[in-house]
């Protein structure tokens, strides 16, 4: 008989994989966060900002930052700090391309032209030498994301963007707290800002964070959304200071006060908890090292990087040394050994998504991702096919927020099994679908059509 499950062998994994179990169980909420809730509540505070500032003083002591800023959503705080770098209509942005969308579609919202640049194989991060070779004088920023909880090669890409004079973004929101080299990841580059939303590794709500040291930026951030701390007692900007009063953006970026209540909380345990969650994670990953077919996706922690609360973790695929099997069919093998969270794929280009080739969004007759440049940078995106290829060679893993060493063993074997079987499963391989990527996770356990 087969010892894949798949064909009637034993399931490797007999441990409850659901929400209840404190293997996998996140965020962890107790009396103490529900206490904090309900006198925001009874306090009727909701839409003011005392626990915002406290929470934002807290967040900034934390990852040694100079200011840090409250937003509704990290959507709108990666908004605030690429204005606050200076990102304005006609600039250009390197982004990464195969990432949420919330990491760059906000530089069309300022009339800015996001501008792909490609990823290193190993930490699916921006490549430095790419991001250099699609510099232009229209770029003003880079926009770098710690993809899922992998720090960037932040020396290379600081020393690229000094030696052409543009500012560094830091995406944080799958590696709030994470280490690159010894230094918290947002505090790098020029401005951080992330999502603290409620599937994160740092879960508040729907919630986000700016942190910088550059009090332009801070202020600048302020004025674009913040109208209640956008006074002249606070702004010491001279292009800023005539403008006090309304929020130059036009929106309302306030931080919900049930979600900040929650975040002086979790901050408190935040670094215990992920010290946790990368004691499991390297475990599991130990477990896997040398297995054909396999690699870990995780960063050498010798120099004091780390991949922070190890946010939406995913392994990287390697077909070649399976005779070239699907990572499609090798996760159906791994859902059948009792891991139902196996998908293959990570998140696909963006820019093979139709709102960055042709949709005109603000009517201005021709395509809005280049509505405002002097070049038509979608050729650029021919030299994209690392971006897009990385969907065919990654698959979700178990997120283990604690160290249970007899369950971990049984989520490392699940994946070890279909891969030391897989001359069974190139019978039946149906090959990878041509669409394999999502635009979010959640696409993965939503109903197909
Ligand atoms: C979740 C996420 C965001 C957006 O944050 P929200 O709080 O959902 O608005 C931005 N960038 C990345 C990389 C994300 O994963």
């Amino acid at each position: 008989m087969s010892e894949l499950a798949l064909f009637g062998g034993p399931k490797a994994i007999t441990c409850d994989l659901s929400n209840d179990n404190p293997l996998v169980k996140w965020p962890i909420f107790t009396e103490e966060d529900e206490a904090a809730v309900l006198d925001v509540l009874r306090k009727n505070t909701m839409s003011s900002t005392a626990i915002t500032k406290e929470f934002e003083q807290e967040f900034a002591k934390w990852l040694g930052a100079e200011y840090a800023l409250g937003f509704n959503n990290g959507t709108s705080s990666i908004l605030a700090a690429l204005y606050g770098a200076g990102v304005r209509k006609g600039d250009e942005v390197i982004c990464q391309s195969n990432v949420y969308w919330a990491a760059g579609t906000q530089v069309m919202s300022l009339g800015a032209t996001p501008v792909y640049a490609n990823i290193e194989e190993g930490s699916l991060c921006l490549d430095p030498d790419d991001i250099e070779a699609k510099i232009s004088d229209k770029t003003k920023a880079i926009l770098v994301v710690h993809y899922l909880a992998h720090p960037a090669d932040m020396d290379r890409i600081m020393a690229v963007a000094k030696k052409h004079n543009v500012k560094v973004v830091e995406d944080v929101s799958h590696a709030q707290g994470g280490l690159y080299k010894g230094r918290r990841l947002g505090t790098i580059g020029d401005v951080g800002a992330m999502s603290l939303m409620g599937g994160k590794s740092f879960a508040v709500g729907e919630a986000g964070m700016l942190v910088t040291n550059d009090r332009s930026i801070y202020e600048h951030a302020v004025a674009l959304g913040h109208y209640d701390r956008f006074t002249d007692a606070d702004i010491t900007c001279e292009d800023l200071k005539p403008f006090t009063g309304l929020p130059l953006g036009g929106y309302k970026f306030r931080m919900h006060q049930m979600s900040s209540a929650v975040g002086l909380v979790q901050i408190k345990y935040h670094d215990e908890q992920c010290a946790e969650i990368r004691k499991a994670m390297n475990y599991f990953w130990d477990l896997l090292e040398g297995v054909p077919g396999i690699r870990a996706h995780r960063v050498d922690e010798s120099e004091g990087s780390n991949m922070a609360g190890w946010y939406a973790p995913h392994g990287i695929y390697v077909p070649e040394e399976l005779e070239g099997l699907s990572v499609t069919r090798f996760c159906e093998a791994v859902r059948a050994e009792g891991f139902a969270g196996c998908w293959p794929s990570a998140n696909a280009a963006l820019h093979t998504h139709r709102l960055f080739q042709t949709a005109d969004v603000y009517g201005d007759g021709k395509p809005t991702r280049i509505a405002n440049a002097d070049r038509d940078v979608r050729e650029l995106d021919k030299s994209l096919g690392k971006s897009q290829d990385i969907i065919n060679r990654c698959y979700s893993i178990p997120w283990l927020k604690k160290f249970i060493p007899e369950e971990i063993e049984q989520c490392a074997n699940a994946f070890k099994k279909a891969a030391l079987n897989y001359k069974e499963l190139l019978k039946d391989d149906p090959g990878d679908p041509e669409n394999l990527g999502v635009w979010f996770f959640y696409q993965h356990t939503a109903p197909k059509k």
